[in-house]
């Protein structure tokens, strides 16, 4: 609820918070009871009780009366290993949403720019203005390309804003959440080559779609990775998130850090997750099968237009009321989700899950749009 200054009582504590965090609204997924939840980008499928217990095992090995290592050494070793660049090129955060704050905290701040093409991942804005920065809001736009409409930048608009004088930060999720696949490579590659600034490239959705930045830094030093176990790993509940670049700018970061910021347990369960490289493999290419099955199904819906995915979840354009449709998937036990941008206000966002849930869905929707 926004509260404006002159409603606050002279005794209320709240006179004392800043003008811009009154302003803002609390980021408060739903709650909402529901059997199947496709509304957050998650995994359906748990980490396997066999991995499980060898983080157990691990675990009552570890003293938990001291701190654990504040520079995850192992893990880092485990992610030079998975990602191919050197462990003093990446710094592990408490999921991808620390990292983002991290890289606002070291390379915007107060009163620098940081420019955002959206419809994007909230937590780049919301982190920005708590930080006090310039936020800019460039809006992508939609395109047809090989007879599809799909989402893009509009690299003419965002240079508008690139300034010489002051360094600048800007976000490019790659792909793009909530609109669902890549902004065209040629467009991201000449934005990266006339920025004055860090480029934060969000791959969260990395492992769903393959493309990356990450084998490219000694061409763009000036590009930072955001990566998360929180999707294709299973592992959201533990908070793990990682960045990858220039050696230099990691160490930015570590001046930066809650001093421990990312657990024990949340240590040891990436360490234990990367060592399995067959489940994940498998859970890969069940989720890249599943995907073209549920877009098959989607795409004989009436009334529902699916844009390209190369993530865990599809943005859907929908003729009926989107409010309608999201309440009548909830009454049948689907949670989803409505995104606020106005450019999206007549879509729904729903992951991947199972097959099964996936069959569900389709079959509800096939119901509600008929
Ligand atoms: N980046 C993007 C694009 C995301 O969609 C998300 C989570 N949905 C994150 C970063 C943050 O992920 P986490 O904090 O769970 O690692």
């Amino acid at each position: 609820m926004l509260i404006f200054r002159e409603e606050i009582a002279i005794t209320s504590p709240i006179r004392f918070v800043r003008d811009d965090i009154l302003k803002l609204t609390p980021y408060m997924p739903s709650k909402e009871s529901c059997d199947i939840k496709l509304d957050a980008n998650e995994s359906p499928y748990d980490v396997p009780i066999e991995i499980k217990e060898r983080i157990w095992k691990r675990l009552q090995d570890e003293h938990f009366n001291y701190y654990y290592d504040p520079s995850c050494d192992e893990l880092r070793e485990s992610l030079s290993r998975y990602t191919g660049v050197k462990p003093d090129q990446i710094f592990v955060g408490s999921g991808g949403d620390e990292i983002i704050n991290d890289i606002i905290m070291a390379f915007a701040g107060p009163d620098r720019d940081v420019i955002i093409p959206a419809p994007t991942f909230s937590s780049y804005e919301i982190f920005a203005t708590v930080a006090g920065s310039n936020v800019i809001i460039t809006p992508i736009v939609r395109e047809q390309k090989y007879g599809k409409e799909i989402w893009d930048l509009n690299t003419q608009q965002i240079k508008k804003h690139f300034t010489k004088d002051e360094p600048q930060l800007m976000f490019l999720c790659y792909p793009n959440n909530p609109t669902g696949d890549y902004f065209d490579e040629e467009k991201v590659i000449d934005l990266i080559n006339n920025f004055n600034g860090i480029v934060a490239v969000d791959e969260a959705y990395f492992e769903f779609g393959g493309k990356t930045f990450t084998d490219r830094l000694s061409d763009y030093p000036h590009v930072i990775v955001i990566r998360t176990f929180s999707k294709i790993f299973s592992l959201a509940g533990l908070r793990v998130g990682y960045a990858i670049g220039h050696e230099d700018i990691i160490k930015q970061l570590y001046k930066v850090k809650l001093p421990y910021n990312v657990s024990l347990f949340s240590q040891i369960a990436a360490v234990e997750i990367l060592k399995e490289m067959d489940w994940f493999k498998n859970t890969q290419s069940k989720f890249i099968k599943a995907r073209e099955q549920l877009k098959k199904g989607l795409e004989t819906i009436n009334g529902l237009k699916v844009y390209p995915s190369s993530t865990n979840f599809f943005l859907c354009e929908l003729e009926k009321c989107r409010d309608m449709v999201y309440e009548e998937l909830l009454k049948r036990g689907i949670l989803t989700r409505c995104l606020g941008d106005d450019a999206l206000k007549n879509t729904l966002r729903f992951c991947i899950g199972t097959p099964e849930q996936n069959e569900i869905l389709l079959s509800y929707l096939r119901e509600i749009m008929s």
